[in-house]
């Protein structure tokens, strides 16, 4: 695959003030030198790396742009190849136009996350530090970009060989004195690897429960807003979203059964589902709102029960409460504006988490925000810990986990130094398949198809 020369715009779609193309390869200077006329008329092919040249585009005689274009060098480049990237004036047709320039001159237009591939590839960065590169393309707050850097700097990495190297020493004793019965090696007994075993285990399973703390400042938290008429839903609603709506983000791969809105509550995003939505529905076929609204429920991650503060409980709101059992909660005592005629301590009693506030001053915003952190755990969340960024990754974390479990219970159970190896080869296997060093073509395939092109 190497030996093609691959081009791509890797700006966005968008008019903007500089675009650039991307060329990456053995060719890549030579075919940037067809397009691009340096001022200083030395010619570009014989440029070092990091150099960057001022000149002009060219598509054959005519003048397509002003630019720079700068040069990388084997292995001194995002990809692990010669790069060379124009940079244009970010208009549409004008990186369009430039792009065709350079395909007309040799290159071939680049796949979806092909240069990322290519760094893979080139030993630049391991498989889960290219899935951040996504992750941190995608991040929309602060501690999701920050988990997705630590990653790509290759913290995850270091955290799982640590895991990995342990298990090989244990696997290493054991092959060895099973290999060689003749040989005077010291016999690793059960009681030595259990420990080790557990040890590991517990280390992954903290980055596993880490992850999943995490996807609330990644990929967001399904949420809905349940009470009775008149609470103030809506108005919470119109609270949550009236503020940073600019930065609120469309999460794509989400389903979407019912109109979602996605709000950012300090670093949390929230996906809630528009209860007014289902409101105005009940009101035509009554069954089809209820319905809707109790599998949202069902599925929901987070519930926020409201409740009005000005006005004694009744029997509604007691069914909200029964409603809300077993799932992650937090009541929300709304119009604390108004006198309080609301009886608290049933709803205290009832809910892990209560807050105050006035849906219509946004006072108590703060204390939600605290609340839903604090119940989410995402207060735990430290993105300067080995961070998974993928799903791909949880599931190699589980996978090992589980096979240390076995190899665990196998100990303890009695069964052979055998067997309790292969489980231990397994966990290994997965670990390295997590990293990417023992990943098979078609997950790396997979890994790169849910980049953009350019990237
Ligand atoms: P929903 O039926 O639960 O969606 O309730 P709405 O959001 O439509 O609100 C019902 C009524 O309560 C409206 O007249 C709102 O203006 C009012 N309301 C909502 N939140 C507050 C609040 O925090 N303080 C006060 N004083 N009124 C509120």
């Amino acid at each position: 695959m190497n030996d093609r020369t691959v081009a791509a715009v890797a700006t966005p779609n968008a008019p903007g003030g500089i675009g650039i193309v991307r060329i990456s390869g053995k060719d890549a200077v030579e075919i940037a030198s067809r397009v691009f006329r340096p001022v200083s008329g030395k010619p570009l092919t014989e440029s070092k790396g990091y150099t960057a040249h001022f000149g002009s585009v060219y598509d054959k005689e005519e003048k397509i742009d002003e630019a720079v274009c700068i040069i990388y060098r084997a292995p001194k480049s995002y990809t692990g190849e010669d790069v060379a990237e124009i940079n244009c004036h970010g208009g549409l047709y004008i990186t369009k136009r430039v792009l065709r320039a350079v395909l007309d001159s040799g290159a071939e237009p680049a796949q979806a996350g092909e240069f990322t591939k290519r760094a893979f590839l080139n030993g630049k960065m391991d498989l889960a530090a290219s899935e951040s590169v996504m992750a941190l393309i995608g991040a929309s707050g602060k501690q999701a970009a920050g988990a997705a850097l630590n990653t790509l700097e290759g913290n995850l990495r270091k955290k799982i060989n640590e895991c990995a190297s342990q298990i090989v020493a244990v696997c290493a004793s054991l092959a060895a004195w099973v290999d060689y019965p003749d040989e005077d090696i010291e016999e690793i007994t059960p009681e030595e690897m259990l420990p080790v075993f557990e040890k590991v285990r517990t280390e992954l399973e903290d980055v596993i429960r880490r992850y999943d703390c995490g996807r609330a400042v990644t990929d967001g938290v399904d949420t809905v807003i349940v009470g009775k008429p008149n609470v103030g839903k809506s108005t919470l609603m119109n609270m949550l979203t009236g503020f940073e709506r600019s930065i609120v983000t469309d999460i794509a791969g989400t389903t979407r059964d019912v109109v979602e809105e996605c709000v950012m509550l300090g670093e949390i995003i929230l996906r809630i589902a528009d209860t007014a939505g289902i409101r105005e529905t009940e009101n035509v076929v009554e069954n089809m709102g209820v319905n809707l609204a109790k599998r949202r429920l069902e599925r929901a991650e987070l519930v926020l029960a409201v409740f009005d503060s000005s006005v004694p409980l009744n029997s509604d709101d007691l069914e909200i409460i029964e409603q809300c059992k077993e799932k992650k909660s937090v009541a929300v005592f709304n119009k604390s504006d108004l006198p309080t005629q609301a009886d608290r301590e049933i709803i205290e009693k009832a809910f892990p988490v209560s807050v105050e506030l006035s849906a219509s001053t946004g006072e108590g915003r703060q204390q939600l925000e605290d609340a839903v952190a604090g119940i989410l755990m995402t207060n735990e969340f430290d993105p300067a810990a080995a961070c998974l960024t993928s799903e791909r990754q949880r599931q190699c974390c589980l996978k090992a986990v589980e096979h240390l479990s076995e190899a665990a219970s196998g100990i303890r159970n009695g069964v052979t130094l055998d067997a309790v190896n292969v489980c231990a080869d397994c966990a290994i296997d997965a670990l390295l398949e997590l990293t990417g060093e023992r990943a098979n073509a078609a997950v790396v395939d997979e890994v790169f198809s849910r980049f953009c092109v350019g990237k």
